[in-house]
This record gives C-alpha cells, structure tokens and sequence, in this order.
C-alpha cells in the first residue's frame, strides 16, 4: 500500500466517523443567538420535524441551553452498533436494505469481517419500499464487458447448487477435471461464494465463460451449448443460500439478460430445466427461485 492509498483511507474514515458522529448525536443544545430556522438546515431537516419532535409550542422563543432532540432524516442513513453473532446479510434484512448497499455506504469490501462494537451506516430502507436493486461490482462489470461474448447463442441461465457446504474455484476445477473426467474442468460458467472458501457473495468467472465455450452442468450437451451456468456454493437442501449469495445472483442475471438477450421465462433452475426422466433436487428446497427471476 502506498502512502496516497494510505492517506484516502484515512479521508474516507474520517469522513465516515464525522458521519456517525452527526447521526449518531440525538440532542442539539441552542447556543446564543441562534434560530430553529438555522439549527434545521445544520440536520438537514424541516423546521416541522424538530418543532414535532419536541413539542416546542413557540418556535421563536428558544431559550440558550435548551436541549432539543434531533430526529433521523428521513431517508438518510442510520447508525448501527454490531451485535456479537450479527452477519451482514441479517443487519441487510432487517434494515430492508441489501448487503451490497451497506458496504459501499461504509467503504468496505469484505462482508466477512464484522466485529461485535463496529458502528455501520445502514442506507435508508425500509421494509416498505420495493427491495432494492443492487448492480455488479464496478470492477467485476468492466471485467465481465471485457469478454468477449456471442450475444446470440445463449438461449438459458440455469442456477445450480454445489450441495457441498464449501467449495473453491480449484477445488470445483479438480473434481470436474480429474473425477468427472471433462476436459475443460469447472463445469459452471460462474461460481458464487458463501464465505466458505469463496468470500460470501463473491462471483468468480470461470474458464468456461471467459474463453465461451459451452458448459458441463446439464445432462444434454444440447442444452450445455446454450445454457449459461451459474453454482451457488452451499447445499440448499439442508442450508439457505447466504442473502449476499442472492443479491449477487440476481444482479449477474440482469446483466446476462440485457448482455445476451435471455428473457427472464429462461432463467430456470437445474430441477425445471432437467427433462423429466431426469429428476434432481439441485439446486435444493430451500433456494427462493422466485428471487433470481425478479
Ligand atoms: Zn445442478
């Protein structure tokens, strides 16, 4: 790391603690000389809401020394201490809000490393709002538009489980090369992490993406030629797929719909896709199909 990288990390920090400095501080005490009118543009907030939230009966009379109670913006973020046990994609649920949201708000890149104390910003939400919708990693975007792909000849996107409750890109790599015996290894186009070998949300581009070359995940070669084919590490029989798991799953797809031109009716499941006479449980009970289509 060098010392200009060190120092826009430390103008981000300071930026993100005076933000929760401000946000975290509840209460204002009116100095000499000053108006509700100026102490409502210092929150970035109406005159209304402070008269509301304190019950002040006269707005023209504030007094040196009062306490007011300053309510949250609306729509502005909100502070959150880290509880012990707490994962990003539960505080993300909760909030209504999206992994992905949160660490871009807070700078971070690793959903992993939280710790119990850690103040967040959580972007406003709201469980009433439409869930929101998150894009590509800039920097996985631009790698992803650097391939070269045939627009024309992907027809479908099928999801799978690795029904392991672990994997890596090498591990996956070994087991479709040397076990199952395919030439050109990982069998999945993409591989999505679950914190368990591949960071939690993570999508790894495959081989057989980068270079287009059909994939080895359907029993038909038919279909294997014009399927793209997409592996959540996880075992969604027993387990549920991780919530970053499915807002980095359901992003990939909308890219691969406008990039390639497969409507969302194609986006199928390995289960729906799987003639009959070839019944699998992949990519398990527990996966929401209806997420990845939305
Ligand atoms: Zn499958």
């Amino acid at each position: 790391m060098n010392l200009r990288v060190r120092w826009q990390w430390l103008f981000l920090l300071g930026i993100t603690g005076m933000a929760v400095a401000v946000l975290a501080q509840r209460t204002h005490t009116v100095k000499s000389g000053e108006t509700l009118d100026e102490i409502s543009k210092t929150y970035d907030l109406a005159i209304a809401d402070i008269v509301g939230a304190n019950e002040i009966a006269n707005p023209n009379q504030l007094y040196v020394g009062q306490v007011l109670t300053i309510p949250a913006a609306p729509g502005s973020p909100v502070p959150y201490q880290v509880q012990s046990g707490d994962t990003l994609g539960e505080i993300a649920l909760r909030h209504g809000t999206s992994v992905r949201g949160i660490l871009d708000l807070n700078g971070l890149t690793d959903p992993n490393r939280l710790k119990p104390g850690q103040t967040l910003l959580i972007p406003a939400g709201g469980s009433t709002a439409a869930p929101p919708q998150f894009d590509l990693p800039a920097k996985l975007k631009a790698e992803l538009d650097r391939i070269s792909v045939s627009t024309k000849r992907w027809k479908y996107v099928v999801v799978h489980h690795s029904a392991t409750t672990s994997g890596t890109i090498k591990g996956m790599d070994y087991y479709h090369r040397y076990k199952r015996r395919m030439k050109n290894g990982l069998a999945y186009h993409f591989v999505i992490g679950n914190g368990k070998g591949i960071p939690d949300g993570r999508i790894e581009i495959g081989n057989r993406w980068k270079g287009q070359l059909a994939g080895g995940h359907l029993a038909s070669e038919n279909l294997n030629y014009i399927s793209i084919g997409i592996c959540l590490v996880g075992n969604f029989e027993k387990d549920r797929p991780t919530e970053a798991q499915l807002e980095s799953l359901t992003a990939l797809i909308r890219y691969l719909n406008r990039r390639c031109a497969v409507s969302k009716t194609n986006v199928k499941t390995h289960r729906e896709i799987n003639p009959k006479n070839k019944p699998t449980l992949c990519p398990g009970k527990n996966f929401p199909a209806s997420r990845m289509r939305g």
